[in-house]
Formats: structure tokens, sequence, C-alpha cells
């Protein structure tokens, strides 16, 4: 059960945020005996519990449509949104950024997409292959047994490749492709791209105690038997089963407290329920707020001694962030048209995906991108400029929309690029001067720019689409978008993967945290979502950042025995 306010003592560790990174730090930390005080801005949520999986949408008035505070739509399981009320985010002029935020106990990790790729090896060391960007501190194989634990604990589906920068994990077996993805991967094999069965983080066995996924395809509601990853329901109700951990929802954490010997001593949060200021303490503080975030608390954690922020000597709080590079084409396909009644049941994404399979060195963009599927049995939607009206005779009234419905009902296929954006100069975050949320705390500021690495990029993720299409004899809906239209790149923020902001590297002149999460300047401060990354990889990034926060907790564990922090 959630507090409204904790007991007054000392706790062995502080932990500012319940996400992937946040969670996955309750979960290690309490087994690893230390007792644990959790503060999460938003309220309490179990998908197993509170989600909406199988509820019709014709049981609203609303039919299921968004709500202000369910931007995916009523029955969604996230909390949040692009915009929410009393906390604005600003972008500086010239820019363009968007911000999603979730605010409940599990952070995003309660609808995300369960794409769970492991960065590779390349991945960690690109300056030394390219001479782009930066090398990380650490590498795959100082990773790789914390994502073979995630992969025993959490549970992925996947398949054995043996392809380098795309290690195998420890997989269940992958669901079987639908009528859809099968020619899917028929027209990449024409064209030589690699098509290999999806990885998720769904379970298709038992494991630990949760059932086997049954193929209700509702993963974004949340899922009542805990087959899919979420973290209230995988790491932090086992952290509670410890006795370990105090949980502190609707708990807006405004500043890390420092004592005259520079170490954090807790964190002050508002009580989002009374509008009180309060403190709790703790021997170590972890922030795992999400990376943007968690760079906001630094930032607005001053002090006589760190007048700049907290942990942030080197000034690069805030600096080398990025996100997933991104863009869309979809279409139609004839050989889909009137299908033969089929079964396309399966785990709630796609069963099929493209990992990279070119080398950079012969294009002219230096990161590769992966492809994301998606079409089968749905309506084309209504309605002006999304809907039917694309197909062709599409549209009207009467009896030729009912037929055409009917003849074009799944024959829609889209592909999603997600690339690797490289960090640069113009894009980071600061304190907005001037603006403060409705508790009084400054807000950040965003600056971001696409390079010609990106634009070049996205350019070859429409040719690839556009074949893709054209092999399965489909007809794309929109015209190639051109190079004044930033060839349709996704604004910076908007595929929701946000990275960096306290990169770890070994100078602390330019790097905010060492290899194992830890703040140069503070030494009982860590850092356990997605901030300490260094690259973004083509890869979504959360398998990536439960293997580092359960890195940095044992780090912690061993520190706090030897009396270290
Ligand atoms: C629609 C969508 C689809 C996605 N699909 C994928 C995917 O397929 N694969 C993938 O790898 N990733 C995906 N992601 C991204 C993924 O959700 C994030 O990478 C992951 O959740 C990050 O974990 P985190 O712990 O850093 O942050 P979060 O999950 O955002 O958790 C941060 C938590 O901290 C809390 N918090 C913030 N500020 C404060 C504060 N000041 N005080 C107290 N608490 C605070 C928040 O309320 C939140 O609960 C997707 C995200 C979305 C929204
Ligand atoms: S598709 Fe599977 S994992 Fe997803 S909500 Fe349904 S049962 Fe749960």
């Amino acid at each position: 059960m959630a507090l409204l306010s904790p007991p007054r003592k000392t706790y062995d560790v502080c932990i500012v945020g319940s996400g992937a990174g946040g969670g996955m730090a309750a979960y290690a930390l309490t087994k690893a005996g230390a007792s644990v005080i959790l503060l999460e801005a938003g309220g309490s949520f179990y998908g197993s519990r509170d989600g909406k999986m199988l509820v019709p949408n014709y049981s609203s008035p609303r039919r299921g449509a968004s709500t202000k505070t369910r931007p995916f739509g009523e029955f969604d399981a996230c909390d949040g949104g692009w915009e929410i009320e009393g906390e604005p985010y600003t972008v500086a002029s010239g820019s363009r950024f968007l911000w999603w935020r979730a605010r409940m106990l599990g952070g995003r990790t309660n609808h995300w997409g369960r794409i769970s790729l492991r960065f590779g090896p390349d991945d960690f060391k690109r300056k030394s292959l390219d001479g782009i960007g930066d090398d990380w501190p650490i590498s795959y194989n100082d990773v790789a047994p914390y994502f073979d634990r995630v992969d025993r604990l959490v549970g992925i589906y996947g398949s054995k490749e043996g392809i380098r920068n795309e290690p195998d994990g420890i997989f269940h077996p992958p669901p079987p492709p639908r009528c859809y993805e099968l020619l899917v991967k028929k027209a990449s094999d024409k064209l030589k791209i690699t098509c290999i069965p999806a990885r998720r983080s769904v379970i298709t066995q038992p494991l630990n105690g949760r059932a086997a996924c049954h193929y209700c395809g509702q993963c974004n509601r949340g899922c009542a038997t805990r087959s899919n990853f979420s973290s209230p329901d995988v790491l932090i109700a086992p952290a509670q089963a410890t006795g370990k951990l105090t949980l502190l929802t609707n708990a807006m954490v405004r500043e890390v407290i420092v004592g005259p010997d520079g170490k954090a001593t807790g964190v002050s949060y508002v009580n989002k329920l009374t509008g009180e200021e309060a403190q709790v303490h703790a021997r170590v503080v972890v922030l795992a707020a999400s990376a943007l975030e968690s760079s906001r608390i630094l930032l607005n954690s001053k002090t006589p001694k760190f007048p700049n922020g907290l942990a942030n000597s080197s000034g690069t709080v805030g600096k080398y962030i990025t996100d997933t590079t991104g863009t869309d084409v979809a279409g139609y396909i004839p050989a889909m048209e009137n299908h033969v009644a089929h079964n396309e049941d399966g785990a709630g994404g796609m069963h099929v995906y493209m990992p990279w399979w070119l080398d950079n060195k012969k294009l002219d963009f230096p990161r590769g991108y992966h492809i994301e599927v998606w079409g089968g049995l749905s309506a084309p939607g209504a309605g002006f400029g999304g809907g039917i009206q694309r197909y062709p005779s599409g549209g009207g009234y009467g009896k030729q929309l009912k037929n055409d419905y009917r003849r074009y009902y799944g024959a829609t296929i889209g592909f999603s690029g997600r690339g690797e954006m490289v960090p640069n100069d113009g894009t980071y975050c600061e304190i907005d001067p001037n603006v403060v949320d409705r508790f009084g705390i400054p807000v950040l500021r965003f600056h971001w720019k696409w390079a010609d690495y990106e634009l070049n990029q996205v350019r070859h993720m429409h040719q690839t689409f556009r074949a893709l299409i054209d092999q399965m004899g489909g007809q794309v809906f929109s015209p190639m978008p051109t190079k004044e239209q930033d060839y349709n790149i996704a604004t910076g923020g908007q595929i929701i993967h946000e990275l960096g902001g306290t990169r770890m590297g070994t100078d602390p002149k330019t790097s905010v945290v060492t290899g194992n999460c830890q703040a140069h300047d503070v030494k009982n401060l860590f850092v356990a979502d997605g901030g300490p990354f260094v690259s973004q990889a083509d890869k979504n990034p959360t398998w990536t950042i439960l293997a580092l926060a359960w890195r940095t907790s044992d780090y912690i564990a061993d520190q706090m025995k030897r009396n270290a922090l």
C-alpha cells in the first residue's frame, strides 16, 4: 500500500521515479536487503488490477475515444501525455520538441510497445568504429550478464539469429507471423532486407508465477494475467513483498538535498494531495525520473557549493540528449482485399521486425535504423484525411461505403522506421528562467536540431518502405516527402525514446556519471534511467535501461556493504 507520508527515518536508499529504471532499482536493492523509499509523482496503478483489458469500447459513451489524460484512448493504460495540466515545458525559438510524460506508478512502462532490443557491441563503441559521437566507458560484455538476468526475470519472446550487433537473448518462443507479416517477410526476402521474429517483453510460457500470454492483443491497456512487462506488476510488487519498500505516490520531487560535506542526504518533494512540502532522508539517492526529468531535478538542486546544479561541475547536465529518429509510410495491398476469414490473434504488437541490415560505410548517413511493421485486421478509420477515401473507389455513402469497408478490411500495411540520432551541440535542455510549474518548480526549456545524418537516414527509410510496399504489389498512400519537408522526420521527442542529459564517461570534465552511473561530483548519488546513455543506438532503449539499472543497483549494494558511500 502507498503511504500519504512516510515514517521519519533515514532509509538506505531513496529512489525517485517508478518506471523501468526506478522499478528495477527498487527490485534489485530490496532483494539485496536495503531499506528503500520510492517516490513517484503519479498515483497508484497496477495493470493486473486497474487495467481495462477486454472492456468493449461500446461500454463507454465515448466509445473508447481519447481523453485529456489518456491521449491514446480512454482504456489505454497511460496517464499522462504531451501536455500535463500545470506542468509545462518550453521550447526555444527555432526549435520543435514534444515531451511525453507519464504520471503514474510504473511510468511509461504501463503502455509502452514492449519492443525489447539489447544494445549491441558496436552501439557502445561507435566513436572507435567511425569517429563520430562518443564511446561508452563500458562495453557490451559489462552489461551482457544483466541483459541475461532481465530476460530471465521479466521474460521476452524472440529467436536466436546470431546477428553480430543484434545480440540474442534468452527467449520464449515467438508467436507465429500473421498473414500480412508473412507477406512482408516475402517482400523483405526479395529485397534482401533481414526480417526476423520480433523481440518483445511478452511471455509465451509461464514465468515466475505469471501466466503465458493468451493473445488478446491489448497490451497497451495493461495485462490482467501479468503476461507482459510493466514495472508495477513485475518489479514493484515483488519489491513490496520483501517488506523493505516504502512507496510514496503523488510525491513530486523538487530537488536533491545536500549536506555540508557535499553528499546527498535525501530529497525534498511536494505532496500533491495536500500541497505540503516535505523531505525524506537516505544514505544514497537514485534518480530514475526519466532521462530529462532527472536532468531537471539536478539542475534545480542548487547550493552555494553547486551553483550550476548538482553533479554539474562539467556543465553537461542536460546536454547530449537524443531521441530515436522516426517516420512512417502506409499503403494498401490489393492481395489482402476481400480476405478469407483467418485468425490474426496475437501478442499486442508486431510478430516480425527488421533489424538494421546495411553497411553505413556505403551510405550517406553514419547510423542505422530498424523497421517496425503494422497492419492487419482492423477497419480503415472513418473521417477526413486518414480513412477509407485513400483507397481506390473508397468513401461515399450507404451501400458502397459498407461494401468498401468489407473489401478493404485488413488491407492496410504500414512501416515505421526507428533510427539512431547522433548527439549534437544544438540539442540540449536547460532550466527556463521565467517559467515554473504549479508546484513552483522551474521547468525545462528544449533546444532541438536534426543534422543531415538524421535527415538522410529518414530519406532512406522512405525509399525502403516504398520499395517494400511496391514489392508487395501495393499502393503508397502519401507522396515521397521532400528535403524542404525534412523528409517528414518525426518531431524531436515524438518517438518517446529520450536519452542522455547525465551521460556517463571516465572524464569528470565531459560527463556527469561514471560507468557505474555514480555522479562524479557526489559519490552517494546515482542515475538509473536513460540519462547516462552515451549514444542512442538503432534500438528502443528500455531493455538496456533495465539492464543498466540492475547493474547500478548491484554496485550500490556492494559499495554500501563496504561502507564506501
Ligand atoms: C507510447 C510509447 C511506446 C513506447 N514503446 C517502447 C518500446 O516499444 N520499446 C522501448 O524500449 N521503449 C518504448 N517506450 C519508451 C519507454 O516507455 C521508456 O524508455 C521507459 O519507460 C523509460 O523508463 P524510465 O524509468 O526512464 O522512465 P518512465 O517510465 O517515464 O518513468 C519515470 C517515472 O518517474 C516519475 N517522475 C518524473 N518526475 C518525477 C519527480 N520529479 N518526482 C517523482 N517522480 C517523478 C514519472 O511520473 C514516472 O512514473 C515507449 C514509450 C511510450 C510512451
Ligand atoms: S496480448 Fe498477451 S501480454 Fe498483451 S495484454 Fe493480452 S494476454 Fe497480456
